[in-house]
C-alpha cells in the first residue's frame, strides 16, 4: 500500500518536522534518530514493521533527514515529498555504516533515539558512536505529539463515534452476554469494531462477575452468568485517508439482571466521579487535578482503596501515550490535549465496574467527550 500522503497530510507533516526541529533547537539534540514506536509514522507517515533489520530516520536539527530502511521495506514507504530522502540498504551492505557515515559531522552530539527502538541497534550505534550523548526521542517528541493538530482530532472523532455505536450495540442487547464466554463476546465487540471503521481491534476486555475487579482482565472461557457486572473495554484503531491511525477506547459496564444494592451504591459513586473529572479537564489545570476530582469523590464515598489504578492515560497512535491523567503529573493541560477519563471500582472477588470516556481539550478549553453514548449502568436481561 504504497498511496502517497494527501497534500493536507504533507503539509502537516513539514509543519511537525518544523515544531520537532524548534524543540531539538531548545533542549540542545543535534539529531533526531526513529526507529520503531509511534514517533516515525506520526513525523513521516511510515511504520516500520518490528523487523530485525534496522529502519532509521536520520533528523538533523538542521540539515536534510534521510530514512534509511532495508531494501525490501523500501516499497512500503508512501511517497512523501520534499519531507526525506529514502536510503535502501541492501543485505550485503551494513546499514550502521550508512549511519556512522551521515553522522560524522556530529559524532560527538546529543542523540534522541527512539524509546521503542531495539535494544541491539541502540547498543550498536553506541559502541560506533562513543563520544555521542544519548536522550529518549520521548523528550523531543511526547509534548508535541501530546498536542493533536486538526488532523489528528478528526481520526480521534471518527474512531470514537465507531466505539460509541458499538457500545450502543452492548447497551441494547445486541450482544448476547448470559451463557455465553468472555471470549465470544469479546470476538463480537472486535468484529463490530471493525464492521464500524476500524481497521484493527486493539484490545477488547470482556471480565464477568469476579473477573470484572481485574482491570485488565483477559477474556477467557468463564461462563457469564444471571446478576453479574461486566465491564467491557474495547478500542482500535482507525485511519481516515489511508493514513496512520488513531486509536479508540472506551469502557461500558453492563450488568446482567438486577444490580445489588452495593453494585448500585457504588455504580452511582463511579458515575459521579467519571462526570466531575471530565467537568473538571479544562486547560489550564494540572493532569494530576483532574485525576484528584476523580480520586476524591469516591474517596469520599469510603471506597478510594477499590480504586486501585490512574484516572486516564493520554491517547492518540498509541493507545496510551502523554499526557497520563495521575498523581503526580504537573503537566498543565491546553487546548488539543487528546486522554482518557476512566475511574474504576473493584471489590477483589466480588465485582468491578469501570466508566471511561475519551476527552479533548478543545479550543476554548473546555472538555470535548468524544464519547457520549448511554453512562448509566444498563441492565440486560439475556
Ligand atoms: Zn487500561
Ligand atoms: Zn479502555
Ligand atoms: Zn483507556
Amino acid at each position: 500500500m504504497t498511496t502517497g500522503l494527501t497534500p493536507q497530510a504533507l503539509d502537516g507533516r513539514h509543519s511537525r518536522v518544523a515544531r520537532v526541529r524548534c524543540r531539538m533547537d531548545e533542549l540542545g539534540v543535534d539529531v533526531l534518530l526513529l526507529s520503531h514506536g509511534a514517533d516515525l509514522p506520526w513525523l513521516t507517515g511510515y511504520r516500520a514493521m518490528p523487523l530485525e533489520r534496522l529502519t532509521l530516520l536520520v533528523l538533523p536539527v538542521d540539515g536534510d533527514p534521510v530514512l534509511v530502511v532495508p531494501g525490501l521495506e523500501a516499497p512500503r514507504v508512501a511517497d512523501a515529498p520534499g519531507l526525506f530522502a529514502l536510503r535502501p540498504w541492501s543485505d550485503a551492505e551494513d546499514p550502521l555504516d550508512i549511519v556512522v557515515e551521515l553522522l560524522r559531522s556530529t559524532a560527538s552530539g546529543r542523540f534522541a533515539v527512539s524509546d521503542r527502538a531495539w535494544a541491539t541497534s541502540v547498543l550498536a550505534l553506541q559502541r560506533r558512536m562513543p563520544d555521542a550523548h544519548w536522550v529518549e526521542a520521548s523528550t523531543v517528541t511526547s509534548p508535541i505529539r501530546a498536542v493533536k493538530d486538526a488532523a489528528e482530532l478528526a481520526a480521534l472523532r471518527a474512531a470514537g463515534a465507531a466505539a460509541d455505536r458499538v457500545a450502543a450495540v452492548l447497551q441494547s442487547g445486541g450482544i448476547p452476554l448470559v451463557g455465553r464466554t468472555e471470549a465470544s463476546v469479546s470476538a463480537d465487540l472486535g468484529a463490530l469494531l471493525v464492521a464500524e471503521g476500524h481497521s484493527a481491534v486493539n484490545f477488547a476486555i470482556v471480565g464477568s462477575g469476579p473477573n470484572a475487579a481485574s482491570p485488565h482482565h483477559e477474556p477467557g472461557d468463564r461462563m457469564i452468568g444471571r446478576d453479574e457486572t461486566v465491564v467491557c473495554d474495547f478500542g482500535g484503531t482507525l485511519s481516515l485517508d489511508g493514513d496512520v491511525g488513531y486509536c479508540s477506547d472506551i469502557t461500558r459496564t453492563v450488568v446482567t439482571g438486577t444490580p445489588s444494592g452495593e453494585v448500585r451504591a457504588c455504580y452511582d459513586v463511579l458515575l459521579a466521579a467519571q462526570q466531575a473529572a471530565v467537568a473538571a479537564a479544562r486547560a489550564g489545570v494540572t493532569a494530576s487535578s483532574v485525576d484528584k476530582v476523580a480520586r476524591d469523590t469516591i474517596e469520599a464515598a469510603g471506597f478510594g482503596h477499590l480504586f486501585v489504578h490512574r484516572t486516564g492515560h493520554g491517547i492518540g497512535i498509541e493507545e496510551h501515550e502523554d499526557p497520563y491523567l495521575v498523581t503526580g503529573n504537573d503537566e498543565v493541560l491546553v487546548p488539543g490535549h487528546a486522554f482518557s477519563v476512566e475511574p474504576g471500582i473493584y471489590r477483589r472477588d466480588k465485582f468491578g465496574m469501570r466508566l471511561e470516556d475519551i476527552v479533548v481539550i478543545g479550543a476554548d478549553g473546555a472538555p470535548e467527550p468524544l464519547n457520549t453514548v448511554d453512562h448509566d449502568l444498563v441492565v440486560l436481561d439475556h
